[in-house]
Order: C-alpha cells, then structure tokens, then sequence
C-alpha cells in the first residue's frame, strides 16, 4: 500500500486551453466522467471503472469533472481510495454536460479515451467490446441505445422529429441514438479540442470530426441512484444549440416562405381586383384583413426569433469567453501500486 498522496495544482482560466501532449509514457486509456450532483452513484461508478481498467489495460486514468456539483460529489470522490489515479477538475460553476466533457477530453493524457457518465445507466462490460474494435482499427467506437423503451411516447417522437430536422442539409449525418458513451482514438481527441467554438452540441462535433467510426448497440440500465439532468428546459436548449450549430436552412427558409406567400398575395389581389371589376364595387372585409395581419405578423415575428436564435449564437462565439473556468486540478494518486 502506498500513502495517498493530493498533488493539488491550481490552473488559471485558459481562454484555449488546448490537449495535453500524450508521449509514449501516456496511459493506454483515459476516463473521462462529467458529474453533476451524482453524490449517490459517482463512489460505485469509481470503483468500478478503476477495477474494469486495471483488467484491461496496463496504465489508465480517471479524469472526473465536477460541473458545480451543489452535493457531496466532490468530497466523495476526493476523500475515496480508488485503484487508479484520478484526476479531479472542478469547474467554477455548472457550465452543463458539453463543456464538461471538453474539459475532461482537454486534460486527458490516454492514448485513447472513453467518455462514460456517472450515474451507472451504461454497462462498463461494452467498453470491452469498444477497446476490442478500437485494435482492430476503428478510431471512434460509440454507443447507440438499442432501444428507447425506457421513454415516454412523446419524448421519442421529439427526438426523432429533432434528428430529422438536424440531418436536412447536413454534410454528415447524425444517428439519433449516439451516446456519448464512446472510446476514441488520441487522433480524435484532439481534433475535437483544436476546434475554437464554445457553444458546442457534442453529438454533431464527433460526426463532423468523421475518422472510422463503429456503432455498437447498447441495453442502457435504470439510473443507479438521483434523478436525470436533462429535463424538458435542459433538452431544448440543447438541441437548439445543436440545431444552430449544424443547419443554416432555418435562417435560409424565410426567403422561399417570403417569395411563396409574396405570389399568393398578388394572386388573391387580382382575384379582388376580378371580383370588384364583375360584381361592382364589395365592401371591404374586415376579417379578411385582420387574418391577414395576424398571420403575416406571426410569420414576419417567427422569421426574426429564428435570426435570433443565430444571431445569439454568432453573438456569444464573438465575445470569445471560454465554455468554461477550471476552479480546482487535484490528482488523487492511486491507494494501491499495480
Ligand atoms: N451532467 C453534467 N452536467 C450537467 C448535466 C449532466 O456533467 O449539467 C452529467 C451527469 O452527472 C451524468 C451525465 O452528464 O454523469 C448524464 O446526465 P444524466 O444522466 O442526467 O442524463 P440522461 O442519462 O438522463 O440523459
Ligand atoms: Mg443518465
């Protein structure tokens, strides 16, 4: 048994901070694990990845972040005795699940790495089957949910209709059950950290990166303790983060929707034109005007929010503030040597 020892380095807020250099005497695998208030299941979720690396490669680490956990997450992972060295980022306040895995993905040193999330729901025995793909040559092996029994009907057709909508004119395709429960290549991991945007939709950044990606299905069990944080409010955002981030045909719809309604009013003008000419002189509608002004106001307001919705994505890129601050950097050394 060797003494824990904490070797407790503070990092300065990097406006882009960029991958570590992973040398020869880089760990064969990284695990990276975002965790916001998963007091309940982050102990289990630690010990079972250390003792899941240690029989599988030689050298790994764990690299947990803690997006402002208002719990007892952090406290028990660094007063915990964990197999493997582990690696702990507080981040300065909860920046939400994207910006923590890239700040996990920023400071692993594996040769590859596997992003898992802290609250049991995936099944450690696939990462077998994602590090026997991995040596044969694939650089990105992902989970897709085998099924989605789990989730309310309309929860289901959400996402589908939301993949639909993120695939129309997309130069990659995006699956619509990809998890981020994934083993990657070094050679992707850093691709996704040289990138510069800080609003970033994770599930469209490891499609756009491309390299040989595998798909493996996954049975996903129940939460092994706390409650999702994804709720209806969360999911939005996400997705209109993803939604702007990776389709331009909302902002360009407006002008076939323009020109198409343009036609239809010069139509139904020579049709009122006809009429008055035929049957002399009609008084004038005044319900026919006031559809007319709702429905061009709701479709000229609707046209603004979607340039909104850009422009408040262009808006947050350009005052270049990083995705997120690193508050506290402790590496907890392993209890035990291998
Ligand atoms: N998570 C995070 N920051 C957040 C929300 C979630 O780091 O703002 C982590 C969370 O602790 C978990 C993973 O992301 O490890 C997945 O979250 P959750 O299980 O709530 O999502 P779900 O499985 O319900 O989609
Ligand atoms: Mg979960």
């Amino acid at each position: 048994m060797m003494g824990r020892m904490q070797d407790i380095s503070r990092e300065t807020a990097n406006m882009r901070p960029r991958a570590l250099d992973s040398g020869p005497l880089a760990p064969d695998l990284s695990f990276v694990i975002p965790a916001y208030n998963e007091a309940e299941t982050i102990a289990e979720t630690l010990t079972r990845v250390s003792r899941k690396a240690r029989r599988l490669v030689l050298h790994s680490e764990i690299v947990v972040v803690d997006d402002g956990s208002s719990d007892e997450t952090l406290e028990l992972v660094t007063s915990g005795q964990w197999d493997l060295p582990v690696r702990l980022l507080r981040l300065s306040r909860n920046f939400g699940k994207e910006q923590a895995i890239m700040a996990g993905l920023r400071h692993a040193t594996g040769k590859a790495v596997v992003i898992l999330d802290a609250d049991l729901q995936e099944p450690l025995r696939y990462v077998d089957t994602m590090l026997e793909r991995y040596r044969e040559g694939y650089e990105i092996v992902y989970a897709v949910r085998a099924h989605r029994d789990d989730e309310s009907w309309l929860k289901r057709r959400c996402t589908a209709a939301f993949y639909r909508f993120l695939n129309i004119g997309s130069e990659v395709s995006m699956p619509a059950g990809a998890r981020d429960f994934r083993l990657m290549d070094r050679k992707v991991v850093d691709a996704l950290c040289a990138l510069p945007e800080s609003n970033r939709f994770m599930k469209g950044l490891y499609a756009w990166v491309g390299f040989r990606s595998l798909a493996i299905p996954v049975e996903l069990q129940p939460r092994g303790g706390g409650s999702t944080k994804f709720r209806f409010r969360e999911l939005l955002r996400l997705g209109m983060t993803g939604l702007t981030a990776f389709t331009d045909w909302p902002l360009r719809m407006w002008t076939g929707i323009g020109m198409i309604l343009a036609m239809l009013s010069i139509f139904y003008g020579l049709f009122l034109a006809g009429r008055t000419l035929l049957l002399g002189h009609a008084v004038p509608g005044w319900s026919t005007l006031a559809v007319a002004i709702f429905f061009f106001s709701g479709i000229q307001l609707m046209s603004i929010g979607v340039l909104g919705e850009y422009l408040a994505r262009v808006f947050s890129e350009v005052k270049g503030r990083p995705g997120y601050l690193i508050a506290e950097d402790v590496t907890i050394a392993a209890s035990s040597e291998c």
